[in-house]
């Protein structure tokens, strides 16, 4: 409920904004708030834990660059790793590479091969829910390194899109639905 609130409250609608059409959803004042996202990062973390609080996940992965704000703390919260899903061209070391389809561009999205070992079980966060493009294609990443993406995290879903149709059967829990 707390994290709702401070949702509702401190998530700001930017209209116009990267493009004309675009209604943006800024997560900064949010971020500014230290109760508001204390809330927000504990109700992430749950999504990491069973109904006995027992957590249930090997690795949180965050997507570049807001998922990285929200996945570090909630990996800190749950003592598990963190892992960054990263742009192409960022990560030093050998990576597995995801390609998808923007609206009029391909993005190519990477990850460290060892971040995830076979059988480790990933709880993915990131800000947005929109196309499902960014999420899908993380989870053919976890895939990738022979891991199993068991449930996503967002802060928020575009219900006006069909993200959670892009992303099949992957758990997903979004605080708020727009
Ligand atoms: P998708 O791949 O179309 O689902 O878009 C999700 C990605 O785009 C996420 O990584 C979001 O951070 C970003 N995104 C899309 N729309 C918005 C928005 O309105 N505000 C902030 N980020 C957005």
């Amino acid at each position: 409920a707390a994290a709702r609130e401070a949702l509702a409250r401190l998530v700001l609608d930017v209209p116009d904004f990267p493009e004309p059409g675009i209604l943006f959803k800024d997560i900064t004042p949010l971020l500014g708030d230290p109760a508001g996202f204390a809330a927000v990062i504990a109700a992430l973390a749950d999504v990491g834990r069973d109904g006995d609080g027992t957590v249930v996940v090997d690795k949180v992965v965050g997507m570049e660059a807001r998922g990285f704000i929200l996945a570090a703390p909630v990996a800190l919260a749950l003592g598990v790793g963190f892992v960054p899903v990263r742009k192409v061209g960022r990560l030093p070391r050998a990576t597995h590479a995801v390609s998808y389809a923007l609206e009029y561009a391909v993005a190519t999205l990477e990850v460290h091969q060892d971040g995830i070992a076979p059988g480790e079980r990933v709880l993915l966060v990131d800000d947005v829910l929109a196309t499902g493009g960014t999420l899908q294609a993380t989870v053919d990443l976890v895939e990738a390194c022979g891991g199993t993406a068991t449930a996503a995290a967002m802060l928020m879903e575009l219900s006006f899109l069909p993200g959670r149709q892009a992303i099949g059967d992957l758990p997903l829990t979004a605080l708020m639905t727009v």
